[in-house]
């Protein structure tokens, strides 16, 4: 890896962050609060929430196995996302690499800052050599981009791969694992401390069942970690986000239970599907939803949102044509699916 500070974006290097009415007194004992122009009343959301989130950090520690100094919150894992483009890439100058097809958001927050986004096609199996990725990257990539397992395509990527990329990178490289705990590979977080450019992403909004709160994580070394919490908005998790968090974080065997349940109805409805005249091909998944190829995705989409039931339609999206994605429900939301592909002439 380079030095980070060859990775930074000067600006950013040199920056001097916001420094809160909160976070001047640090660590010593307080009673009254007269500090940061708030309302006395109105508890308790009168008061500005914990910049750095320590208590959730400590919380969420246990549950990831990741020291709190090593862990970023953010608004959703858009925030996360985002963040490294604004950290690390030079508008119109500095490059990203990341596979198609996959999560949305990677582009879109290139786009945004005025980045290069390039990308390397998955093969058939979709996975990717690792020299694939490496030869397109050059002195200007700053991130390689990989989420495992895929959206919308639902595989683990090989693991030797992914390593090799980390290793022989000499940038940044993010690895979004936001259905991590669908999946059968160990997640990549526990292998955190040997490689000092990878920056993991997990999420609340999928296995936790919190997509209404809004916390992404983003996991990686302290030096990392400093600088996101430097360039981030100062209170950019609210109150009611982190209380809530907390809630759900106290209950990880809840999570276990769900998960245990979405992985049983997924072996079903994959195996319902394998069945169904009108499905070509079911793709393995290690996420809380698979891909499945359709004889027409368009008009079996269409007949399906008819029936007040919505897929997400792929047809569109490169190697991915004429595929539904469809994401795990309830035992009942999965038979009512069932029901109307069995009845669709
Ligand atoms: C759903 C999803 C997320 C979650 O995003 P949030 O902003 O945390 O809700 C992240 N990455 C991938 C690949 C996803 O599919």
């Amino acid at each position: 890896m380079r030095d980070l500070q060859e990775l930074v974006r000067p600006n950013i290097w040199s920056l001097a962050p916001y420094s809160s009415a909160r976070n001047e007194y640090a660590g010593r004992e307080a009673r009254v609060f007269l500090d940061a122009n708030e309302n006395p009343y109105n508890k308790p959301f009168n008061r500005y929430p914990d910049p750095l989130q320590l208590e959730l950090k400590e919380a969420l520690s246990k549950v990831k196995g990741v020291r709190p100094e090593c862990i970023f919150l953010g608004n959703g894992s858009d925030e996360a996302i985002d963040l490294p483009y604004r950290i690390f890439c030079r508008p119109g100058v500095d490059n990203v690499v990341a596979i198609e097809p996959t999560y949305g958001m990677y582009k879109v927050c290139a786009d945004v800052n005025d980045v290069e986004y390039r990308t390397v096609l998955l093969d058939d199996d979709f996975q990717v050599p690792a020299d694939e990725l490496l030869a397109a990257c050059d002195d200007n990539t700053k991130i390689v981009w990989l989420c495992s397992p895929n959206n919308p395509t639902g595989n683990c990527l090989r693991r030797e791969e992914v390593v090799k990329v980390i290793e022989e990178f000499r940038g940044i490289v993010i690895v979004d694992e936001a259905y991590s705990d669908f999946a059968s590979q160990q997640p990549l977080r526990a292998d955190l401390g040997k490689y000092p450019n990878l920056v993991v992403l997990n999420t609340m909004s999928k296995a936790w069942g919190c997509a209404a709160i809004r916390l992404g994580m983003a996991f990686a070394s302290e030096e990392i970690i400093d600088i996101f919490n430097k360039v981030k908005y100062p209170y950019n998790v609210n109150q009611l986000t982190q209380l809530q968090a907390l809630e759900a974080v106290k209950d990880p065997f809840e999570v276990d239970k769900w998960v245990r349940t979405l992985l049983q109805e997924r072996a079903r409805m994959v195996d319902a599907f394998k069945l169904l005249p009108i499905c070509n091909h079911v793709y393995p998944t290690d996420a809380n939803f698979f891909l499945a190829r359709m004889t027409d995705a368009m008009q079996i989409y269409n007949y399906l949102v008819d029936r007040g039931i919505i897929v997400r339609n792929r047809n569109r999206v490169k190697l991915c044509q004429n595929c539904l994605r469809i994401t795990i429900g309830t035992k009942s939301e999965n038979n009512e699916l069932l029901a109307a592909l069995r009845q669709y002439k």
